[in-house]
């Protein structure tokens, strides 16, 4: 689903779309999955779902602070489609295509064209892994890596098994929480078959995501065997900025086999100055959580700052941790 006002109305809500809402539309593009669609209520304007993906006309207020790039991936870049900041992992572009545009993705204005299209535009990345002992995980981001097809992923995968000082390869993806049916039998035979060990990070921001289609593909995920399976999920101003919503989010995650890992304080990115939530409510509700859920269950609240060596943890005790 494409079409702003098309949303609206299978919603059963007026289709109207002001023009400041077409003109955000017109910069980045409303995307929906409709099975991410059937899982939005109907007649809820307020919709914790449809929030995340609607265009609105507050898009084109600027902002102070938020900009084109909020955490400094042009900096980081190493080779075509390679970005690195921390040690020991690095960051692959593998492609600038999601199944869903989030409205408040930190990369909605990042310049993908330049990043690798043919197989043998990875090859100076590869090199550059393969040159350096000290990098033992490989992050296969995006855009969402899981829309590349099983083949081409399976390529990019063998190509990273046989660089000999390579231990994970980690999927930073959206597809199995708005897209369910990507994850096929072929997908978890590739990462269950692999001398690499898997770790696959969704992302999901509230409880009502996890269910029906979705919440099958999790535990498929989950229960396939040597996959380790985390979410992050980012803290999104009428999303899930209530202890409530976090609490569920973290219960419905654990029922399903994943960890929650990361709650991310949002970054700065122009377009996205509504969904800001303050870091002190921040504090409030991760403060709020750890009284009523076991500590795995309480993802680290984090920011990324450009230039530090690891994100930033926010919560006083993890930060002295
Ligand atoms: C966020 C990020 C990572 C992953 O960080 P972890 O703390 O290991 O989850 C790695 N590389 C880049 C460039 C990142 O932005
Ligand atoms: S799935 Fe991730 S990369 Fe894609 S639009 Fe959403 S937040 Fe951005």
């Amino acid at each position: 689903m494409r079409d702003s006002s098309r949303l609206l109305k299978l919603l059963g809500l007026p289709g109207s779309v002001s023009a400041g809402a077409q003109a955000a539309a017109a910069e980045f593009p409303v995307l929906v999955p409709h099975s991410f669609l059937f899982r939005m209520r109907r007649g809820d304007p307020d919709d914790p779902l449809l929030r995340q993906v609607l265009a609105l006309e507050e898009e084109q207020l600027e902002s102070a602070g938020f900009g084109d790039d909020p955490v400094g991936d042009d900096l980081a870049r190493q080779a075509p489609g390679m970005l690195q900041k921390y040690r020991g992992r690095v960051l692959l572009i593998t492609t600038g295509a999601c199944a869903v545009h989030c409205r408040y993705c930190f990369r909605r204005h990042f310049p993908y064209s330049e990043a690798p299209h043919r197989p043998a535009d990875w090859q100076p990345a590869l090199d550059r892994i393969a040159a350096d002992p000290t990098i033992q995980e490989v992050i296969l981001s995006g855009g969402d890596p899981l829309v590349l097809a099983d083949d081409r992923l399976a390529a990019l995968w063998g190509r990273l098994e046989q660089i000999a000082h390579l231990r994970r390869v980690r999927l930073h993806t959206r597809l199995p929480i708005v897209l369910p049916a990507r994850v096929t039998s072929e997908l978890l035979s590739l990462l269950t078959t692999s001398r690499l060990q898997p770790v696959v990070v969704v992302h999901s921001n509230h409880a009502r995501e996890l269910v029906a289609d979705c919440a099958e593909a999790l535990l498929r995920l989950s229960r396939a065997g040597g996959i380790m399976v985390f979410n992050q999920a980012v803290l999104l101003q009428g999303v899930n900025d209530t202890v409530t919503a976090l609490e569920e989010l973290s219960e419905s995650l654990l029922r399903l086999g994943v960890i929650p890992y990361y709650l991310h304080q949002l970054d700065k990115v122009r377009g996205g100055a509504h969904f800001e939530v303050a870091v002190s409510r921040g504090l409030q509700l991760v403060e709020a959580l750890r009284g009523r859920l076991p500590g795995y269950a309480i993802p680290r609240y984090v920011q990324e700052v450009a230039g530090e060596s690891s994100k930033q943890p926010l919560f006083e005790s993890d930060r002295l941790s």
